[in-house]
């Protein structure tokens, strides 16, 4: 750090992302991604891209995709939001609402913090429940901003939907922030909401169920003046968020819709029989709805079963905050990959 650096920024705790090991050799079961490739058709546009034409800059209302999103949502284009990664748009909210200060659960995705911290907001961390699913009643008429992962990460644990419609309902005066990363694997979504309640966003990614993590494409729905705060926002600071080849992508990838359902699908299936299979060697696993399980066992430590699955290359995520580190999040694979995951986990399990 240089002594340049100004106090707001010398104090900031940065986001640590999860690991992306370079040798490749491992199975990787530690950031969420999906194990599957695009669609045949979104390479294809990556393969007929005329290169010469990056010299140019990108269209920066990304109206093409806006639209193929809106059509696809049944909404209107001026209701979406693009950016590079959902983490911009979570970040944009951060600057755009958080006038009141902000409010979200203790246990959730580790950068809405580091958003507060960034932008000096006042917040406070509410605690999740015993059983680590998020009480509604805590941010009934809270009037700040605030954010809930539904479903939640690093449990995967879902809220009902009538309990968001209650939280969003009794906050008229601030903006409630639904980040919906992982809804596409079974969840339920706010989408709907957003016509009912103008304080409503809901917060989208490619990076998940769409294949697209490296692309970096993030959207969101809202009602026209949300939208417009955000545009505010991303023309103060990088117009061409989205980039031309991502963009297309983009497209393809939405025209592609029922190849990630499929996916999705396979994701879902995949989860419920790991789930069951670490039952059996007793674990204890939460109940998830998203491409990852969050699982604990009496036998060993997180951290022991981390670094002993580690060095036998399989990559899951375990965080050491004192509440959750005897659990490891662990991102749902092929069949294939969730049956080493089992066989090397029973392995590790024997050893001991
Ligand atoms: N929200 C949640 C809950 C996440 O886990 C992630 C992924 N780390 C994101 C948002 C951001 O994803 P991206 O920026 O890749 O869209």
């Amino acid at each position: 750090m240089s002594r340049f650096l100004k106090n707001t920024y010398a104090k900031l705790e940065a986001y640590t992302p999860g690991e992306q090991p370079k040798d490749g050799e491992y199975i990787k079961l530690n950031t969420n991604e999906s194990p599957f490739p695009p669609a045949p058709e979104v390479t294809e546009v990556l393969e007929k891209e005329d290169i010469e034409r990056l010299r140019l800059y990108c269209d920066p209302t990304s109206a093409e995709l806006k639209g193929k999103l809106a059509e696809l949502y049944g909404v209107s284009s001026e209701n979406v939001f693009l950016s590079n990664g959902s983490d911009d748009i979570l970040n944009f909210s951060m600057m755009a609402w958080s006038g009141k200060g902000a409010v979200f659960p203790d246990i959730t995705y580790g950068f809405y913090p580091v958003f507060a911290e960034l932008h000096g907001v006042e917040y406070e961390e509410i605690p999740l429940k015993e059983d680590f699913t998020v009480d509604a009643s805590d941010y009934i008429a809270r009037d700040k901003l605030i954010f809930i992962a539904n479903p939640n990460a690093p449990t995967g644990i879902e809220m009902p939907l009538s309990e968001i419609e209650r939280i969003v309902a009794s906050n008229s005066d601030t903006v409630v922030v639904i980040d919906e990363a992982y809804v596409d694997f079974g969840g339920t979504s706010a989408l709907p909401l957003i016509e009912k309640y103008e304080n409503l966003l809901v917060v989208r990614t490619f990076s998940k169920s769409r294949c697209l993590a490296g692309g970096r494409l993030g959207y969101a729905f809202g009602c026209k003046a949300l939208i417009e705060d955000l545009e505010k926002i991303k023309y103060s600071t990088n117009p061409y968020n989205i980039n031309s080849l991502t963009a297309k992508l983009g497209c393809a990838t939405v025209d592609a819709d029922s190849y990630y359902t499929d996916r999705c699908k396979e994701i879902i299936k995949n989860r419920e029989y790991t789930a069951k299979a670490l039952e059996t060697l007793g674990f204890t696993v939460l109940k998830s709805k998203s491409n990852f399980i969050f699982a604990k066992s009496d036998k060993i430590s997180g951290e022991d079963l981390y670094l002993k699955l580690k060095k036998r290359k399989i990559l899951v995520r375990h965080f050491s905050k004192e509440r959750i580190r005897d659990f490891n999040r662990i991102t749902i694979g092929t069949k294939a990959e969730m049956d080493a995951l089992l066989e090397n986990t029973e392995e590790i399990l024997k050893e001991i």
